[in-house]
């Protein structure tokens, strides 16, 4: 088999031991005979599985009593609708942090159910603090994205919302590193990046932000249809939800948020600390806010951009290329990428800087 790194920004690189157990238990499932996609969602087997990935990521997170824990499909991009459709009446005020293109989107969707007050920061390398005063008190929600996977950012420090509740996008850095739930309302991310594979959605919500939503929403796009039947009101995304407990119980067995926070910053480093020091690629984000999983990067114009592209993926380092949007490239260094990829990568560019650094002597000759 052909062994390459990913650095795709979702769906992303899984622990190879999980795949490895997907693959050991895939035609028979813990003595069923049949493999976890062939179950009944309604067969007690599944309901371990579901429960077990519930208290697992309870345990991992230390999510306090208080809040539910729910399974949902139509990714993050599906919360931007139901976030609104349940929180917001259409006189009703929430604010928007808009700190990239994915809470752009966000926006766009809670525009066409509510008020909104968009927060936009100068610059997209950069998130300011915000505290209780730069809000309305009679805001439904403030809405963040906590990281920013396409401009590479993340809030150093949470905004201060006093009493409105905080609602964030955790899609590509939930389990990166502790969190305090108890500061959020409700966290929601879509599974590819950091939890599992796509396909499911987990949403983390307070109690009392549940069962205001109007007579017209949707059963599927109500929090509380979820709450009521233990996220199996239809079929969940059954396969999904089995990997993303794989991939839980991998986190908590290699340290938990903790370890995977130490193992994060560590790889993280590695390569903003070469960036920095290389005299062809730069990293243009301001140090505080610095995304530890997605970590755009651009050497000095658009063909050597391709080239090292070419060049990476020969060797074997996949999907570096940035969003279309910013260009350049992007290494996402989820949870699961190992740190030998982090290590084998900062060789590549390091050698592939001194070579164009030998390629402009031999043209200046
Ligand atoms: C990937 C991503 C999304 C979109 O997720 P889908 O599951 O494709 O809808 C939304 N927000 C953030 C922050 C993301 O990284």
């Amino acid at each position: 088999m052909k062994t390459v790194y990913n650095f795709s920004a979702g769906p992303a690189v899984l622990p190879s031991s999980v795949l490895e157990k997907v693959q050991h238990e895939l035609l028979d499932y813990e003595g069923t005979g049949m493999s976890v996609m062939e179950l009944s969602h309604r067969s007690a087997p599944f309901q371990q599985i579901i429960d077990q990935a519930e208290a697992l990521l309870r345990e991992l997170l230390s999510i306090p009593e208080n809040y539910h824990v729910l399974f949902m499909q139509g990714g993050a991009s599906l919360q931007f609708s139901m976030v609104p459709l349940n929180l917001l009446g259409s006189d009703e005020t929430a604010e928007y942090i808009v700190t990239g293109s994915w809470s752009g989107k966000a926006v766009k969707e809670a525009d066409k159910v509510g008020e909104i007050r968009k927060h936009t920061p100068d610059a997209q390398t950069a998130i300011p603090s915000y505290t209780a005063k730069d809000f309305s008190g009679n805001s439904r929600y403030v809405h963040i994205t906590s990281n920013n996977t396409i401009e590479g950012t993340r809030f150093a420090e949470y905004p201060d919302t006093g009493d409105i509740p905080l609602v964030a996008d955790m899609s590509s850095h939930i389990l990166s590193e502790k969190l305090d739930v108890s500061k959020f309302g409700l966290i929601y991310a879509g599974a590819q990046k950091n939890l599992g594979p796509s396909g499911v959605t987990v949403a983390i919500i307070r109690e009392d932000l549940v069962g205001d939503a109007p007579d017209y929403c949707p059963a599927l796009l109500n929090y509380e249809t979820y709450v009521k039947h233990g996220s199996l009101f239809n079929t969940p995304p059954t396969f999904s939800i089995y990997v993303l407990k794989l991939v839980l119980e991998w986190v908590k067995e290699y340290g938990g948020v903790e370890g995977m926070e130490e193992r994060n910053q560590e790889k993280a480093h590695l390569l903003y600390s070469y960036i920095d020091q290389s005299g062809l690629f730069q990293n243009h984000v301001t140090e505080a806010n610095r995304s530890l999983m997605n970590i755009p990067f651009t050497a000095n114009n658009d063909e050597v951009n391709a080239r090292f592209l070419k060049e990476a993926k020969q060797a074997g380092f996949e999907f570096l290329k940035g969003h279309r949007s910013v260009g350049g490239m992007r290494a996402s260094l989820y949870n699961a990428m190992p740190i030998e990829g982090v290590k084998a990568l900062v060789e590549f560019m390091k050698n592939f800087e001194q070579n164009e650094v030998k390629e402009d002597q031999h043209a200046f000759n």
